[in-house]
């Protein structure tokens, strides 16, 4: 399998988000079947979602709590080794050089072959969603953190070893060119979905996340394995542009 390819596993991997629910909402089919396949998978979520509720009977604090307890259990369910709270403060999230500096320090510490995160470009998504803008931040700070912070020997040295990520799959993006097919991991996607309580209740979410991966899905365009077979269009995908940050060398195909 080529490197970054649809099939790609790759060793590590660390998702950076802004609030639990996001890595499940966006990228948890493909972050099972690489923990399935054997990658140790970091969960970063830069906020606790402290203030994601209109039910009076918590406080921010009560509220983090919680959130924190049910993405713990959404990352057992997915196969994600650890999971690290940042902690700074919901809907308030800004792209400042002390985060991009805490980034730097989880990627200096993990040191993830790929990262993942949201795409700071997308700001509509139809006609009826305003991108987050925790959401926004998040991706651009993290994009940041990867090129130029965590390689740079020079810079920053008390946050650890520099680190060069090798790629970045980037969710949530308007612009996608790579689907990967999570037909086998949609269930647990669903599963850790519903570890979400305080997000959604007593509600099916199950028939809006084989909508969206079948929809995503449709624009992507046939693939065989390894040239073998006839090309198939995947039924349940997610997408994600991809910048490989490491260039291929020779003999890597295999
Ligand atoms: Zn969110």
């Amino acid at each position: 399998m080529a490197r970054f390819d649809s099939d790609y596993v790759p060793a590590s991997a660390m998702a950076i988000y802004a609030h639990p629910d996001d890595i499940e909402f966006t990228v948890a089919g493909t972050v099972a079947k690489w923990a399935d396949a054997g990658c140790e998978v970091t969960f970063v979520l830069i906020t606790s979602g402290d203030v994601g509720t209109h039910d009076a009977k918590y406080t921010r604090k009560s509220l983090a709590r919680v959130r924190e307890r049910e993405e713990r259990e959404a990352a057992r369910i997915l196969g994600a080794k650890r999971v690290v709270f940042l902690r700074k403060g919901d809907c308030e999230l800004e792209s400042t050089m002390a985060l991009r500096k805490e980034l730097v320090r989880q990627i200096r510490k993990y040191r993830p072959e790929v990262v993942l995160c949201g795409d700071p470009q997308s700001l509509f998504f139809g006609n009826q969603y305003i991108n987050h803008p925790d959401h926004i931040v998040a991706g651009k700070t993290a994009l940041e953190a990867v090129f130029p912070g965590a390689e740079m020997e020079l810079l920053w040295p008390r946050l650890g070893k520099a680190h060069k990520v090798h790629a970045v799959y980037i969710s949530s993006t308007l612009r996608p060119d790579t689907w990967i097919d999570i037909g086998k991991t949609i269930g647990r996607k669903i599963a850790s979905l519903r570890a979400h309580e305080s997000q959604l209740g007593s509600r099916d979410i199950a028939p809006m996340i084989y909508s969206w991966a079948m929809g995503e899905g449709r624009t992507a365009p046939p693939q065989s394995k390894a040239g073998k077979g006839r090309a198939r269009r995947p039924k349940y995908t997610e997408s994600f542009r991809i910048m490989r940050l490491l260039k291929d060398e020779p003999g890597d195909d295999e």
